[in-house]
């Protein structure tokens, strides 16, 4: 493969392109890895700073509705969208969100955005790796918004909000002890909470919930990266379309502010470390699973249970010889 061709064509923002570098990344062959890693430094330092938003919600509360609705107000002010989907279920199930092609169906046929369903076979432990290197790829090809969208359970949440520069938490109407439901971790990840479905007969409940969430909110603590009214809950029609034009200036507003006093770019830091010390366990890991490596723990281990040598010194010699350390 031509490394320098496919950088080139992903710079020029060419969508098959970013599809393929993409495909790149999640493979788990070892040369594909090693041309990941030279193809994203190839790109490092090109291509744009995109504003990175993590979505998540439950099956059904209106993700796919919500991005397709956002994601072409987006694209009507002139700006490219990227939709990124992690989904930890899918190595189970062999389903997959975004999967589905009539998804995002108008979002889909705009020029200005691309949309990448999450594999069907992602390695568990890969995901994170995965979609960080895809932000990257997407940032490269120059989009301006990239939507992570993640469903509502277990640690996805939590990975995606951490790849993020700005979360936020879709919720259905409901009644009051729905919000007892939502995990108080959530919450506080959250920078909006956007209560969806906000039409017709489920009007008046969802701006009820709305009021109920915005009031859970303020009881929180404040957090240094939030200006005054942070986090906040807005009610919102994907269907219809409605509030969203005010989520939108909501989120740049958020974000204006945590340019502008250096939280956007410190988050942005703390993240890279953090994902560098991340790489470093995996790396280190991965060594203990290779030879020599294993068969001397294994032979170790045989001495440890034979009450040989302690767990103690068995290890410090094992790092000793084996891994320099
Ligand atoms: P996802 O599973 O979170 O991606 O949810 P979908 O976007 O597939 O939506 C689930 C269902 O909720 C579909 O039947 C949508 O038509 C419906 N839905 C989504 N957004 C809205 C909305 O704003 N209002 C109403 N009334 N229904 C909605």
């Amino acid at each position: 493969m031509d490394l320098q061709d496919l950088a080139d064509r992903i710079l020029n923002g060419e969508r098959r392109a970013l599809a393929r570098a993409i495909t790149l990344v999640e493979s788990g062959r070892a040369d594909h890895r090693e041309q990941a890693t030279l193809l994203l430094e190839r790109l490092r330092g090109h291509g744009r700073e995109a504003l990175r938003i993590g979505l998540s919600g439950t099956p059904g509360v209106g993700k796919s509705t919500f991005i397709e609705a956002f994601g072409c107000m987006l694209i009507a002010a002139g700006l490219k969208v990227a939709v990124l989907a992690v989904d930890p279920s899918s190595a189970r199930s062999g389903g997959s969100i975004l999967g589905d092609k009539t998804r995002m169906e108008r979002l889909s046929r705009e020029p200005g955005a691309f949309i990448r369903p999450s594999p069907s076979q992602s390695l568990l432990g890969g995901v994170a790796r995965r979609t960080r290197e895809a932000l990257d790829l997407c940032e490269a090809a120059a989009f301006d918004v990239i939507l992570i969208e993640t469903v509502g359970v277990g640690q996805s949440e939590t990975m995606v909000a951490e790849m993020s520069d700005l979360f936020l938490l879709l919720l259905a109407p409901a009644g009051g002890d729905e919000l007892q439901g939502v995990k108080r971790g959530i919450m506080e990840t959250a920078d909006i909470i956007l209560v969806n479905k906000a039409d017709g007969d489920l009007k008046s409940t969802a701006m009820r919930t709305c009021a109920d969430y915005a009031g859970a909110l303020r009881l929180m603590r404040k957090r240094p990266q939030d200006p005054e009214g942070f986090p906040k809950a807005l009610t919102v029609s994907a269907l219809e379309d409605t509030g969203l034009v005010k989520a939108w200036e909501e989120m740049q507003a958020l974000i204006d502010w945590r340019r502008d006093t250096g939280h956007f770019a410190a988050a942005r830091a703390g993240q890279a470390r953090h994902w560098f010390e991340a790489e470093v366990r995996d790396g280190l890991l991965a060594r203990l699973r290779r030879e020599p490596v294993r068969g001397a723990m294994a032979a170790l281990a045989g001495q440890v249970e034979a009450g040989r040598i302690s767990a103690a010194r068995a290890a410090e010699e094992l790092l000793r010889d084996y891994l320099q350390m």
